[in-house]
């Protein structure tokens, strides 16, 4: 008898109608001889909603108080999926995060999983139930509710999966599997077979939205296999694993983009040699994620930085910034919004030369501005103007050969 761990998103868990059809995907799985431990997120946009409450009273809201507030939404479904599984006819127990026995870093908002206790799920297993647990959330060691950052439950699933020693993690959700690039926007996307676990690691942090980055960083250090699949077509999703079958010998995989980041520039940095330590240290300690960083010394002696990050926290770095103005020895900074980044990901990179190369003659043919690059083994991204995003992304798309033929 295998073990199998599904997880289902909010929009396949968004209404009644859904949660049933949950329930009938679990019994299958049940009748191919399998235990199924089922983990769920809050049903549709039901977080969103708690969070516009939440800022309907304040416009900071203690975050203890946000985690209670929103572990209630998968709190729901999981009672709801366990009554419906009850209606198939079989038997199943429904778990909050620490009753699963999930324990995570005493931080709010944003915790990492720190250990879990699989015992009372095995017990519930062994005693033949189908057991729900909900995502996103768990206890620290002194009995506070916490919650793993948006998108948190596909990590409750892989680190379940990896704790339980499940044979595969199949995600559940509104779209067949990992495309080449996102099929809402571009229409020769083509969904992939399989990713490896770094490509996969790539795509999530970049931005490509079908997984939680820290659920792909699970799936690769305890090598679970995952599967991203529909919960309406029965269809082959997409396969994350070690080493992914090399289609056509594609040497990029995919093209991932994210609109809404600003480029932050620190001029005049007197001290660069110490001033970039405080800076990125001071950032961090305010939860600021900093992406592409580059450093050019002038002719006086000091030195320019800049840096990208999300629009979204323009306000707080500046802030951080100015807060921190004497001790960092600056002169001025300059923002420039309204940007974007477009990364092409590819195992096959590594033993490619050329690939950067190729990127940047594609996005000059195409009279695109770069303002800001940067690389690993397997990625290339480009920074861009917002408004050049798209086009960037559908001429590299189709200069990869990633295209639909
Ligand atoms: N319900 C949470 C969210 O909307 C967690 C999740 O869906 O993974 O972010
Ligand atoms: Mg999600």
């Amino acid at each position: 008898m295998g073990l199998i761990v599904q997880k289902f998103g909010g929009t396949s868990v968004g209404s009644v109608e859904k949660i049933r059809n949950v329930a009938v995907c679990v019994k299958e799985e049940t009748e191919r001889g399998n235990n199924v431990v089922v983990v769920v997120s809050a049903m549709g946009k039901s977080t969103d909603t708690l969070v516009n409450l939440a800022k309907e009273i304040s416009a900071q809201p203690n975050k203890r108080e946000m985690d209670m507030l929103l572990t209630t939404g998968e709190q729901v479904t999981i009672a709801l999926l366990s009554m419906a599984i009850n209606q198939q006819g079989l038997e199943a127990v429904s778990f909050t995060g620490w009753q699963a026995g999930i324990t995570t870093e005493p931080i709010h908002g944003n915790a990492r999983i720190s250990n879990i206790n699989t015992t009372a799920i095995e017990r519930q297993l062994t005693a033949g139930k189908v057991v729900i647990v909900a995502g996103f959330q768990g206890v620290t060691e002194d009995g506070e509710i916490t919650t793993l950052g948006r998108g948190g439950s596909d990590t409750t699933a892989v680190a379940l999966a990896a704790a339980l020693d499940a044979d595969k993690c199949d995600i559940y959700t509104d779209v067949t599997g990992v495309f080449t690039t996102d099929p809402r926007y571009v229409k020769s996307a083509r969904k992939l077979l399989s990713v490896s676990y770094d490509e996969m690691l790539e795509l999530a942090n970049l931005g490509a939205g079908v997984l939680h980055p820290r659920a792909v960083e699970f799936a690769k250090n305890y090598q679970v296999r995952v599967e991203v699949r529909s919960s309406i077509e029965k269809i082959e999703g997409t396969v994350i694993e070690e080493e992914a079958a090399m289609e056509q010998n594609l040497v990029v995989r995919g093209v991932a983009f994210e609109d809404e980041i600003t480029k932050v520039t620190v001029l005049g940095l007197a001290n660069s040699l110490t001033s970039l330590a405080t800076i990125f240290t001071t950032l961090a300690q305010n939860q600021i994620n900093v992406d592409i960083i580059i450093q050019s010394t002038t002719e006086g002696g000091t030195a320019n930085l800049s840096f990208s990050i999300q629009t979204l926290e323009l306000l707080e770095t500046l802030k951080v910034l100015e807060d921190n103005k004497t001790e960092l020895g600056y002169d001025q900074i300059d923002a420039e919004n309204k940007l974007a980044k477009v990364s092409i990901v590819g195992s096959g990179m590594i033993s490619n030369p050329g690939v950067a190369a190729k990127m940047f003659a594609v996005l000059a043919e195409n009279q695109i501005q770069i303002k800001m690059v940067s690389t690993s083994e397997i990625k290339v991204s480009a920074v861009v103007e917002e408004k050049n995003m798209l086009k960037a992304v559908e001429a590299l798309h189709e200069a990869f050969e990633l295209a639909n033929n």
